[in-house]
């Protein structure tokens, strides 16, 4: 796979003042200087983890990608970073921002979007679950092991029957029986669950029709996982279908604060802001890629990049990466104020998953034959974004989110 992780990320942008430039994190994708919202003690994670991505993750992601199987020997190195409580961000006596946790997540998907899906399979849907869906006790009990990655865990919502119709839909039946409950149904999707130690599968309470979450035992009696073959997208990510058949859970692995779909909503919100980080990352490592493409390839005596529609379509990518960065972040700072809407995260991660499938098609263009070669660099970006524009409700259901809050009218059934 070409080229050197070196090359990669020495692109520079043509023409920068270099002093000002010279400690960009995105000088390439980030013309209005998003990033410098965040403070030092921040960017000195992201720092340390780009520096593991690059040398540990980056030369694997080819051979990976083909195999369809995930690498997991760079797993001990990331969950090493303490990305989710950095210790920079601790000595400086802050918490992490918004802000700072979506570049975290931009950062890894610049690099590989099943990557990034892995790790926020943890950081992202799984402690979100715990945190919004368990007590304050429970999370304070969960945490620690979470954020070190002692305790893993994913997120078990959709079913092989319903996907956007899920809230109404949802299957898996939860009876209670004493001390415990029992749990019958099925999930399909399932990203990680087979590395995972816990479930967070959600049922519903066959006493009062609400749904209730519970984190259950990958090893529990009862529980069956198969690998999903055959995905042309998101091809390292390991995604599972899961049976549940008379799974029992103790009470108190309960989600005590899961009383309703409502709840779970509150999950959805926070988690499709992360993915309109992961599609704000992807298109950027789409378009780095490329220009480095152009810059290297010579046509007609000249490097692709000299055309003038070739350069066209450069501008059209930086004005997806910008206004999809722009739009992340102005979501962190209301979810910073913590004022964010359904609406809001619903309207980032469908402006930002149009933008990425332009843009990944334009990578993927630019790079002519190459660019279906995974040499190239340009085709595994393509390749994933698909799964990015379903995954976290696909663009027509995050559409009647947005549309439900213009209108007050809801059309989804
Ligand atoms: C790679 C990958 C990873 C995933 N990881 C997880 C995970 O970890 N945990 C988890 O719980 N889920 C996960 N999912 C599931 C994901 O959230 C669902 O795929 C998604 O919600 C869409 O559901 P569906 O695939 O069943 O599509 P369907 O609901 O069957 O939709 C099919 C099409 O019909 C459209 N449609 C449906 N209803 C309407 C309507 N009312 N109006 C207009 N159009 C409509 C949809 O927009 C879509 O285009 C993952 C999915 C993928 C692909």
């Amino acid at each position: 796979m070409s080229p050197a992780p070196a090359a990669r990320a020495a692109a520079g942008t043509a023409g920068s003042d270099a002093e000002a430039e010279s400690d960009r994190l995105y000088p390439d994708c980030d013309p209005y200087g998003i990033e410098f919202g965040l403070t030092e003690a921040e960017r000195a994670p992201l720092r340390r983890l780009r520096a593991v991505l690059d040398t540990e993750v980056y030369p694997l992601l080819a051979e990976y990608w083909e195999k369809g199987e995930f690498p997991y020997s760079i797993a001990p190195s990331l969950q090493a970073l303490g990305l989710m409580e950095p210790k920079e961000v601790a000595d400086a006596g802050a918490e992490p921002s918004a802000l700072y946790h979506g570049f975290r997540i931009f950062e890894l998907a610049r690099t590989d979007a099943s990557v990034a899906t892995f790790y926020t399979a943890q950081a992202g849907l799984f402690r979100t679950a715990c945190r919004v869906g368990g007590t304050a006790d429970q999370f304070a009990a969960w945490d620690p092991a979470i954020t070190r990655f002692e305790m893993t865990g994913v997120f078990c919502l959709t079913e092989p029957d319903h996907g956007s119709d899920i809230a109404g839909g949802l299957a898996t039946r939860a009876r209670r029986d004493g001390d415990e409950w029992i749990l019958d149904g099925a999930k399909r999707w399932i990203g990680g669950a087979h590395s995972a130690d816990r479930l967070a599968v959600f049922a519903r309470d066959e006493a009062d029709g609400q749904v209730k979450g519970f984190l259950v035992d990958r090893r529990a009696p009862g529980v069956s996982l198969a690998k999903i073959h055959g995905k042309t997208s998101l091809r390292m990510m390991q995604n599972a279908d899961i049976r549940l058949d008379g799974v029992r859970v103790p009470e108190e692995w309960r989600l005590g604060n899961v009383q309703s779909f409502r709840d779970v909503a509150a999950m959805l919100r926070q988690m499709r802001s992360d993915v309109a980080w992961i599609a704000a990352g992807l298109q950027a490592g789409a378009y780095e890629a490329a220009l480095r493409y152009v810059r290297g390839r010579e046509q007609f005596g000249k490097p692709l990049g000299g055309f003038q529609l070739v350069q066209e379509k450069l501008a059209r990518m930086l004005d997806n990466v910008t206004a999809s960065l722009a739009m992340a972040a102005a979501l962190a700072g209301r979810q910073q104020q913590g004022i964010y809407r359904d609406q809001d995260s619903a309207l980032a991660k469908m402006g930002n998953s149009r933008r990425m499938r332009e843009t990944v098609a334009l990578a993927r263009e630019v790079a002519g034959g190459n660019g279906i070669t995974l040499a190239a660099d340009v085709a595994r970006f393509h390749a994933d974004a698909e799964a990015v524009y379903s995954y976290e409700g696909t663009h027509e259901i995050n559409a009647l989110v947005v549309g439900r809050s213009l209108t007050g009218l809801s059309a989804f059934a």
